[in-house]
């Protein structure tokens, strides 16, 4: 007898099903290896809350002008995109804090929202982050694409009889890949 079953086996990680086999999970997402300025993450974050808020974003950019480091133009303000990068602790967020301030937002409750859509989605995140800044500047348009783009993970499955199956996955969940895995059914100790 089996049965069908979906693992949250996590990423990069493995994991042991009740039957014995062994799962192990390999991301292949290109953004995984980039490596993300401190501009680049800061422009993110409020680039991606804006996204995920459904204000939307005209530009994000870790490109320098008069009196910033970089910037992220959203369709319309948001209280909690404006303090993002403020509720995860990150630099230079004087001047999100001034505008938030006087736009009337209530700062707390803004930067716990903020916290919590990141720690839903961190990869997400850091997706959004990898575009800008490989690209320096990148259209709204570009981070959703990355954003919701479907994310192959290579999944590797050994069986206890020693078969082994490769295949790519793309539901990913946070920090997990759902693997739909036929569980076999130990024989019954005689
Ligand atoms: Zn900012």
């Amino acid at each position: 007898m089996e049965r069908l079953r979906h693992l949250e086996v996590p990423l990069n990680g493995h994991h042991y099903a009740s039957d014995g086999s062994e799962i192990d999970t390999e991301t292949k997402d290109p953004y995984e290896r980039v490596c993300i300025s401190s501009v680049a993450f800061h422009e993110g974050v409020h680039a991606f809350l804006a996204i995920k808020r459904g204000v939307g974003v005209k530009q994000a950019s870790r490109i320098p002008g008069p009196g910033y480091l970089g910037k992220t133009e959203p369709y319309d303000f948001d209280g909690v995109a404006a303090v993002g990068p403020a509720a995860l602790g990150l630099e230079g967020c004087g001047h999100d804090l001034r505008l938030a301030s006087y736009k009337g937002v209530n700062i707390g409750a803004a930067k716990a929202t903020g916290r919590q859509m990141v720690s839903e989605d961190p990869r997400g995140l850091r997706r959004v982050s990898a575009v800008i800044e490989q690209k320096g500047s990148a259209t709204g348009g570009e981070l959703e694409e990355a954003l919701n783009k479907g994310e192959n993970v290579l999944v590797r499955i050994r069986r206890r009889d020693g078969t082994t199956e490769e295949r790519l996955e793309e539901d990913v969940r946070g920090e997990t890949v759902m693997v739909p895995f036929q569980e076999y059914k130990l024989p019954k100790a005689a």
